[in-house]
């Protein structure tokens, strides 16, 4: 049987990254396989994040803005990012660089089939696929299966991120290739957070989404018309060819994925909690996952290693979650307190996990208290029912 040091199933996001920080360790001498089911060639998402660090990604970073802006009907931000980057990575571009530089270590494979069990046997792990079975000492997991997961917590929330864009080309030149347009709340909320979103790539491309926080998906037809009524009405543009579209959904929970799937089997991705909950941003925390994950091979060669007690970020996480759930068209209010009241680094990094309790309070107390009072009264007495 094919026996392997590590074996990481799903080469995404996650898988992927993995292999390519091990690759670049002191590990890269490791028998390492990386099992997906499918071929991955296709720009199927764009991942974006903020940071003030270099990252093993910045060679393939498409587009990077140092400014972003933030509509609501009463408040317009232009801020320019400090310290901060906004960088844009094409999906395309990261399967591609990943792969070839995994490809050229021939002590690493990829094989595409499908995944069917995982089994602990013997201090290893069995893996059984379509055709074939293997063993590794290590199997790092990122499957996750949205439609398996169960949403109903009495204890959690669980809202879905989900958005639908389309990569636009004009004949005039309309775009400020100098800013993100990150929050535009100028639409209708419903009971939800809804807001655009824009990424101009050229003064005549651009990336402009519609985004939902919500319990459940709207009609496609939906995402259509409000994206046509936007460009329309708040662009006014009128002349313009769909070059690309991006939909996606990322879930929103504050339920505490566990890591350890078995002694020797680790969750990682989204399976494994890495999207940030009250955002859903997960690429940059996947990057640094990884890190983490090859530098406890290193040491102590197992991957588990200790998370820094971020115990005050998943509260908060729960109480906006709470907010979200049960008066989604608030955040529109508390969104814009937030971005009026703070210089555009603090709330970057509060929503890194980056800030301290001193700036935490700063930031809670320029916001709207009433929605957060009776959030905490919901999130603290749930909890205690179910415990
Ligand atoms: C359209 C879209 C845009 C996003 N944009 C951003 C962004 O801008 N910024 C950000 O931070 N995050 C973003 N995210 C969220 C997050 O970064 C991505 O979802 C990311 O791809 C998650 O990585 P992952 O490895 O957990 O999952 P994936 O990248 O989905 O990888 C999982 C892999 O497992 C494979 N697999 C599944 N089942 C099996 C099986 N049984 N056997 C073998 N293989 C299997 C799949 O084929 C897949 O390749 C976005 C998500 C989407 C969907």
């Amino acid at each position: 049987m094919n026996q392997y040091d590590y074996i990481i199933i799903g080469g995404g996001c996650a898988g992927l990254s993995l292999a390519y920080h091990l690759n670049s360790s002191t590990l890269s001498n490791k028998k390492v396989l990386i099992i997906d089911k499918e071929q991955k060639n296709k720009n199927d998402r764009t991942w974006c994040f903020w940071t003030d660090q270099s990252t093993k990604f910045d060679h393939i970073v498409y587009k990077s803005w140092k400014n972003i802006e933030f509509l609501s009907e009463n408040f317009v931000l232009n801020a320019p990012l400090h310290n901060f980057t906004y960088k844009m990575i094409r999906g395309a571009d990261f399967y591609k660089e990943t792969l070839q530089t995994i490809g050229q270590n021939p002590n690493f494979h990829i094989t595409h089939e499908a995944v069917i069990s995982t089994e602990e046997v013997d201090n290893k792990v069995l893996i059984k696929t379509s055709s074939q079975e293997y063993l590794a000492h290590w199997v790092f997991d990122s499957r996750f299966d949205s439609t398996n997961f169960c949403t109903e917590m009495p204890e959690n929330h669980y809202l879905m991120q989900h958005f639908k864009g389309w990569v636009i080309e004009t004949e005039e030149k309309v775009f400020d290739t100098s800013k993100i347009r990150m929050f535009d709340f100028r639409t209708e909320q419903g009971k939800e957070v809804r807001f655009f979103y824009i990424l101009p790539f050229s003064p005549t491309e651009a990336l402009v989404e519609y985004t939902l926080f919500s319990k459940y998906l709207i009609a496609e037809e939906e995402y259509d018309e409000k994206l046509k009524n936007y460009i329309h009405h708040q662009l006014q543009i009128d002349k313009y060819q769909i070059k690309d579209t991006e939909f996606g959904i990322i879930p929103m929970t504050d339920y505490k994925f566990g890591r350890k799937k078995g002694r020797k089997i680790m969750k990682i991705g989204i399976g494994g909690g890495r999207a940030k909950p009250s955002t859903g941003y997960a690429f940059y925390r996947i990057q640094q996952d990884s890190a983490q994950i090859v530098k406890s091979l290193e040491a102590s060669e197992q991957p588990f290693y200790r998370q820094k007690n971020d115990k005050q970020y998943q509260i908060y996480d729960a109480l906006i979650l709470n907010i979200m759930n049960r008066k989604g068209e608030s955040i529109k209010e508390i969104f814009t307190e937030l971005f009026k009241n703070n210089p555009i680094e603090r709330v970057l990094s509060f929503l890194n996990e980056s800030t301290n309790i001193y700036t935490d309070f700063l930031l809670m107390s320029s916001v709207p208290p009433m929605p957060f009072l009776k959030s905490i009264k919901n999130v603290f007495l749930s909890r205690k029912l179910v415990k």
